[in-house]
């Protein structure tokens, strides 16, 4: 357990980010521990001054003081001492993290906000190299994104996306931590739906007394495909009469054993332009692996009847450092999907988070799986060289805590094939109604700069029980501007 001494304590969980890019997963704590970081903060002569110590080493991070308003002085100075403890942890593992000093999610946000403040794109990108220490590949991969994004990266006001959650699967990923259940015996599927499409129909009303309308339209999950084909159509059909506006629509069709002729069918017809098939990795040992019951000769199937049925924007979604995967497995997973030459590839680091089976089975004494988080950089780095080689570009990008090798999940696109929910959703630069358990809709006020949430609760049972409330939550938020709960 790692101590931290400080006198800035409202920093605490922000410091802990900054110590889990060296350590990884370690306990912190303000009060007990056998390593102990001390920080001294002083506000002298116009200068913010922050000193840290730890086993004899110190650093002292020393630069002009911001003036501005409350918020944007709080915000600097969390960036300083959390640069300031980087710059000694830097010094004391000898490792530099990909991503310099950065712990957010969205670093893409640094270099909006560099644009914003008069510079070009390529002061934007040196500016966050410099000032966070970001790696240079890590700061080209920003401008890149900034390029692709020009034009797609925000919608007019009046413009939401619409987000529906499917949250059943066929059997549960060993990394998965996301609040969908097996499917099971399917009993809870219907009045799941009956509340979605209840949930929809008020959402309907709320958006025409809003003024809003739709862009774009996303279903995720879970699988969606896992539940019955007919009542995934009459979610799309209630979705798509309300809210006949959308330029794009998604579907994530992700495990390939859910998918089937009668379900890809139904999409086309409905018009859903954009569907996932998943393989994660072509390596059937992995796939057992981590509990995905289905093998690549299944997957390359399903992507075979999707181009068959016409479908012309296809997303494979990979995952880097799986459990016993080698960089050579990882290399031959990447060999099939260029020779499928799908429209986007989305190209994970494998995040181990605490509710997920294999977080249990990495920590449970005489766990057996080992995830090779060295190999996760070689592999990342391949993945980009080799998709970027054959015409993808990166257009999106977000980064997750736990993630193997602290690097980055991106999404590739062909040209004219990126997703405008994707973007606006990591960006948060279009609002987002959220339905079904556990959706968090994010509506933004003031021209992006106040985003307020309202977050559905994660329990299936829940969620059918009071959706009448999720509604009104919504409801108070986007029509008030209230706080979200
Ligand atoms: S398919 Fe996705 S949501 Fe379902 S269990 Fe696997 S990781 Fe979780």
């Amino acid at each position: 357990m790692i101590r931290i001494i400080t006198d800035t304590p409202e920093y605490f969980s922000d410091l802990g980010d900054v110590l889990r890019l060296f350590y990884g997963d370690i306990q912190i704590s303000l009060t007990d521990g056998e390593t102990v970081f001390e920080h001294h903060f002083t506000d002298r002569d116009g200068h913010w001054i922050d000193r840290w110590m730890s086993d004899d080493r110190e650093s002292v991070l020393d630069q002009p003081a911001f003036t501005g308003t409350p918020v944007e002085v709080k915000r600097l100075r969390k960036r300083q001492v959390k640069l300031a403890l980087y710059n000694l942890l830097k010094e004391l593992t000898g490792t530099r993290p990909p991503w310099g000093s950065l712990t957010g999610i969205r670093p893409t946000r640094l270099l909006y906000e560099a644009i914003e403040a008069g510079m070009s794109l390529e002061d934007a990108v040196q500016n966050v190299q410099t000032a966070y220490d970001v790696s240079p590949d890590r700061a080209a991969l920003l401008g890149e994104i900034a390029k692709m994004q020009a034009g797609i990266r925000e919608a007019p006001a009046n413009q939401f996306d619409l987000y529906i959650g499917i949250p059943f699967c066929k059997t549960r990923c060993s990394y998965c931590s996301f609040s969908a259940g097996e499917i099971g015996d399917g009993k809870r599927v219907a009045p799941y739906v009956d509340a979605l499409l209840r949930e929809i129909a008020m959402c309907r009303a709320l958006m025409d007394e809003a003024g809003y309308t739709l862009r774009a339209g996303y279903v995720g999950g879970g699988t969606p495909t896992a539940i019955p084909c007919a009542d995934l159509e009459r979610i799309l059909i209630a979705a798509q009469t309300a809210f006949p506006t959308a330029v794009e629509w998604t579907v994530e069709a992700g495990r390939p054993d859910t998918i089937d002729e009668e379900k890809l069918r139904m999409l086309r017809d409905r018009g859903i332009g954009r569907i996932s098939v998943n393989p994660q990795t072509f390596n059937d040992e992995t796939l057992k692996r981590i509990g995905r019951a289905h093998t690549g000769a299944e997957t390359l199937e399903a992507y075979a009847l999707a181009r068959k049925l016409g479908f012309d924007d296809i997303n494979m979604d990979l995952i880097a450092a799986l459990p016993g995967e080698t960089v050579a497995d990882f290399r031959h997973t990447l060999d099939v999907v260029e020779g499928l030459r799908p429209e986007s590839v989305t190209v994970h680091s494998l995040a181990i988070k605490r509710s997920s089976k294999l977080h249990e089975q990495l920590t449970v004494a005489g766990g057996h799986t080992q995830t090779n988080a060295e190999g996760a950089a070689e592999m990342i780095t391949t993945a980009r060289s080799r998709l970027m080689g054959q015409g993808y570009r990166p257009y999106y990008l977000y980064r997750q805590k736990y993630m193997a090798g602290n690097l980055e999940n991106v999404g590739y696109a062909l040209p004219g094939k990126a997703c405008l929910y994707n973007i606006g959703n990591m960006e948060e630069t279009v609002s987002v109604l959220a339905l079904g358990a556990g959706a968090i809709s994010k509506w933004l006020f003031d021209r992006t700069l106040r985003i307020e949430r309202a977050p559905n609760v994660r329990n299936i049972d829940e969620y059918i029980a009071r959706v009448d409330e999720m509604v009104a939550r919504k409801r108070s938020v986007i029509l008030c501007g209230e706080v979200g709960r």
